[in-house]
């Protein structure tokens, strides 16, 4: 990924072990930039910051039931004392702890804290820097209310506090539906900095505002059809036809008309899954439908071991394991589909006559061919990267956790609960992939480490040094931040430099002010350049910086 290879070449970070880095001074310069309008946003929304335990004791996990199901990604230790512990990958239990512990009436409601820390994630692929790292630095938020209605009206301040973040970065981001992950919860939302390097697929409507993460993109269902005649059944040989494409050129029909039987594992427990020929399986749907942990598709032998076919030529007549099937099935008839015996499919197959559905469930991949849910437009696939995402969580954790408060009748209840994460260390890495060039990066003006980069091109020569260090101090009083390059280094090697790290603006001090009394100043963004006066200079500067910081008018919440 060219954020990653930036990163590094550019000396933002440098990596100590897989998924684990050091944030040098420029790297963490941009990261701190971040974290301040985290922070400035999310408490003009009424939150508060706090820090929290980085070590968690197992008990909390126990009580919570994650211990067991949060899984391999859940670094877990042995004190000398041979108790249990891991690093928090999330807050979830121990903010709980601390609010049921503390908090006991409905009068000290709502409450909303956040906190800007590293976490720990045993990621199974850490990869590209600082995009998935195994240690990386997020924000979470935990929200806790008396009702499910005022839990609405904090996520919705939230959902606009998120607005205002990604905005205020300079970032172009869209929010999408999501699947709410092992976190749990009723309803969640994604803010995804649109990349096509990003590893997730985002549909989006081109019609209206409909949007969803691809694990939980639905499609408008296709017409009902009125059912036709049920056929015959009928065995028909195909030689070694076990693909779809194979399958249907031989029989001469469309995907459309076809079912594939696909064998998956769910926690280790075969499941066939029904599909129409020509879709997708969502393994997160599947997932979520069968509430496993894991869903991994079966491979050959296994197929081979369940049911005695070889893949290919599977189908649900007479199959002994689960059978859940896509929406989409359930529209087909007289169907083509594996007749459970090497070479053969068989056509004319119906569900209910010839064999039984134990569930239909939306369960496959949004294509692009497929019109919105909402309004029954066009939809576009498009890349992102995750860099928040907000949950609705109802009361699952506080009732595990038995985390409760009176309410205004005197009755115990649990807490509303809601969070908040945002990939702080992530969003500087989104950023470069969304704004660089063959040069380096670019930086957007709210989010760069420095906001100027002063070039000394002749380090001695007294009269440019004298110029270039009186800017400096007069850069600093101003408020305009600045970092010099007076490295004793050829011209060229500051400017590419200066590119590589993507600084906004580069003022530069060289010949043309021993010759004409003026300084270079030029756009890293659009290459323009311009001369001034020492005593304009800083004026110059800071117009330009202000037009590059996101005016809070310009951002539109929705
Ligand atoms: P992903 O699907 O990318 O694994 P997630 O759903 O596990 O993300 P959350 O638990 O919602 O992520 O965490 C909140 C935020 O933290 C994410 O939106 C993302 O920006 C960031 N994040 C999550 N995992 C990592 C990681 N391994 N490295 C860097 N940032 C991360
Ligand atoms: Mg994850």
């Amino acid at each position: 990924m060219i954020s990653h290879q930036l990163m590094l070449r550019a000396g933002f970070i440098r990596k100590l072990a897989s998924g684990i880095y050091s944030y040098l001074p420029l790297g963490l310069a941009a990261i701190r930039k971040v974290e301040q309008i985290v922070r400035e946003e999310m408490n003009r929304a009424g939150a508060q910051e706090l820090l929290l335990p980085m070590v968690q004791p197992a008990e909390l996990w126990q009580e919570s039931g994650r211990w067991q199901k949060y899984g391999p990604e859940l670094l877990r230790f042995t004190d000398r004392h041979q108790r249990e512990n891991c690093l928090g990958p999330t807050h979830e239990e121990v903010i709980t702890d601390l609010v049921r512990m503390n908090v006991h009436s409905y009068r000290e409601l709502p409450i909303n804290l956040y906190q800007i820390q590293t976490k720990f994630r045993d990621e199974i692929r850490p990869r590209f820097g600082l995009m998935r790292g195994r240690e990386f630095i997020m924000k979470d938020g935990y929200s806790f209310d008396a009702t499910d209605e005022a839990a609405g009206e904090t996520y919705e301040k939230m959902n606009r506090a998120y607005q205002r973040i990604f905005s205020r970065c300079g970032l172009k981001f869209r929010a999408v539906e999501a699947d709410s992950g092992t976190i749990g919860g009723s309803f969640s939302r994604e803010f995804m900095v649109l990349a096509d390097t990003g590893e997730d697929t985002i549909v989006v409507c081109k019609n209206c505002s409909y949007a969803a993460n691809m694990e939980k993109a639905r499609a408008m269902e296709s017409p009902a059809v009125e059912t036709p005649d049920l056929l015959p059944m009928e065995k028909i040989e195909t030689p070694g036809k076990r693909k779809v494409k194979a399958v249907t050129e031989f029989l001469n029909i469309s995907a459309k008309e076809l079912v594939k039987t696909l064998v998956y594992l769910a926690d280790g427990k075969p499941v066939a899954v029904l599909m129409r020929g020509d879709h997708e399986v969502q393994e997160v749907k599947l997932q979520n439908l069968l509430g496993a942990l894991e869903v991994e598709m079966a491979d050959d032998k296994q197929v081979f071991d369940v049911t005695g076919v070889p893949t290919g030529y599977l189908g649900p007549v007479s199959l002994e394991i689960k059978v859940v099937a896509d929406l989409e099935v359930m529209k087909m008839s007289n169907f083509a589909i594996g007749a459970n015996e090497k070479n053969f499919h068989s056509l004319n197959v119906n569900v209910g006559r010839d064999f039984e559905v134990s569930e239909f469930a939306d369960l496959r991949m949004v294509t692009a061919d497929d019109r919105c849910p909402s309004c029954g437009g066009g939809l576009k696939l498009t890349r992102g990267i995750e860099v928040g995402h907000i949950f609705k969580l109802g009361t699952s954790y506080s009732e595990a956790l038995n985390a409760t408060f009176l309410d205004n009748q005197g009755q115990e209840q649990p807490f509303v609960m809601g969070c908040y994460g945002i990939g702080v260390s992530r969003s500087v890495a989104a950023a470069i992939e969304q704004n660089h060039d063959k040069d380096g990066m670019i930086l957007p003006m709210p989010i760069a480490p420095v906001q100027v980069v002063l070039l000394n091109l002749s380090t001695k020569d007294e009269e440019i040094t004298q110029a270039a260090e009186g800017l400096y101090k007069e850069c600093l009083a101003r408020g305009v931040e600045v970092l010099m390059d007076d490295r004793d280094e050829r011209p060229g090697v500051k400017f590419k430099d200066a590119d590589l790290i993507g600084i906004p603006i580069r003022l530069t001090v060289g010949r043309s002010f021993s010759k004409d009394g003026v300084v270079e100043i030029r756009s890293r963004r659009t290459g323009e350049t311009f001369t001034a006066s020492l005593s304009e200079t800083v004026e110059r500067l800071k117009k330009m910086i202000d037009s590059e910081m996101v005016a809070d008018s310009s951002i539109n919440s929705q």
